[in-house]
């Protein structure tokens, strides 16, 4: 395994020295932990809808945590937040990032219009491509607002729907343009690199084409499985002629050749 960070992965079901234990074991030099902004007790009211993973932490535990981690293990751990990107909700959201001492954060897309994003649940043709549609818009828009260090998963909408828009490599080619444009990284994402290999191999080479910074994250929300994608999503990204991954620290953009 060339690519030897991970950076996205949950804590909520596990901890943050299991984490990275099992990175370590995996033989990675790095763990980005990203937990859920609604898994965050401060945060949980105004997140209320967003579903229960787990025992909530606080902002300074989970900090702690991760740091900790690090000296236990013997890994470095970077500090980093999956942030729920709602149009309505972001002002009040993106309130609680400020002076925390992330080294990044995610912007993700998990609702669009108030209906948060489920396995097979859209099974009409035109709402679904509709939907494929919003939810592009509002990754742009995540991209762009200047908050966020990367985009995760930009085709787990393929979880709610089969039906693709026939002008979807239009629109990964619009996101990963404007992705590139703002200098925020899209990410291939070990949760959909395993279910919907041939979107995210069309996601890599939209980033090719536009020269978009590209994040590997596996989202794992267990210990077994950090880096589950890792070699899949390498020969993807050689295959579409990408051979960075960006990492950050203190929320300064990094990046390694593999
Ligand atoms: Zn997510
Ligand atoms: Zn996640």
């Amino acid at each position: 395994m060339t690519i030897d960070t991970d950076f996205h992965s949950h804590v909520a079901r596990s901890s943050a020295r299991q984490m990275a234990q099992t990175a370590r074991e995996k033989g990675l030099r790095m763990l980005g932990l990203s937990e859920h902004i609604f898994q965050m007790s401060e945060a949980r009211p105004t997140l209320q809808h967003m579903p229960d993973e787990g025992p909530l932490l606080s902002f300074s535990a989970y900090s702690e945590a991760v740091r900790a981690a690090a000296q236990e293990v013997s890994i470095e751990t970077r500090l980093g937040l999956e942030v729920d990107f709602i149009p309505g909700l972001n002002e009040q959201i993106q309130a609680f990032l400020p002076g925390r001492n992330w080294d990044f954060l995610i912007g993700s897309v998990h609702e669009v219009d108030g209906v948060i994003i489920l396995d097979d649940s859209v099974t009409n043709r035109e709402k679904s491509e509709a939907r494929w549609l919003r939810y592009f818009a509002l990754l742009r828009q995540a991209a762009t607002c200047g908050a966020f260090s990367l985009v995760s998963h930009p085709v787990r909408m393929r979880i709610e729907s089969a039906f693709l828009p026939p002008t979807l490599d239009e629109e990964l080619e619009r996101l990963a343009a404007e992705a590139a444009r703002c200098d925020v990284a899209l990410e291939i994402n070990g949760y959909d690199v395993l279910r919907y290999t041939n979107l995210v191999r069309r996601l890599a080479r939209a980033c090719a084409l536009h020269h978009t910074p590209v994040s590997v994250g596996s989202d794992a929300h267990y210990p077994a499985r950090v880096a589950q994608a890792h070699q899949l999503s390498e020969e993807i990204l050689r295959e579409a002629g990408i051979h960075e991954v960006r990492i950050w620290r203190r929320m300064e953009p990094e990046a390694y050749q593999f």
